[in-house]
């Protein structure tokens, strides 16, 4: 058997106004860009306010979220979680724009 073992761990990321993020990559930089995309938002604009809230090991085929097994190992979540996920993702993103523009304002009073 071919080895190619390539360490893949599930990153559990938040930003401001995108709610968390599931991601599989071997790296930080690959999963801040993989939740970017989640996100729909442009990766240099989210990169510097992105929080790792957990890291864990991501074993093939093992949704991280709901510990189903599944058939697609290249994403960190099942089909039912992700499509669940894609969801959250929409609706924070309707209320983001407000959402950010608070945060925003409060941050500049409290300097
Ligand atoms: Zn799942």
């Amino acid at each position: 058997m071919a080895a190619t073992k390539e360490k893949r761990i599930a990153w559990f990321l938040r930003a401001p106004g995108c709610g968390l993020a599931v991601v599989a990559a071997p790296n930080y930089e690959q999963a801040t860009v993989k939740a970017a995309e989640l996100w729909g938002v442009p990766w240099g604009k989210i990169v510097s306010q992105i929080e790792v809230e957990r890291t864990a090991e991501q074993k093939p085929n093992v949704c991280v979220e709901c510990g189903g097994v599944y058939n697609y190992s290249r994403d960190a979540l099942c089909e039912r979680c992700r499509n669940r996920k894609r969801r959250e993702h929409e609706e924070m993103r309707k209320a983001a724009g407000a959402y950010r523009r608070r945060e925003f304002y409060r941050k500049g009073k409290k300097q």
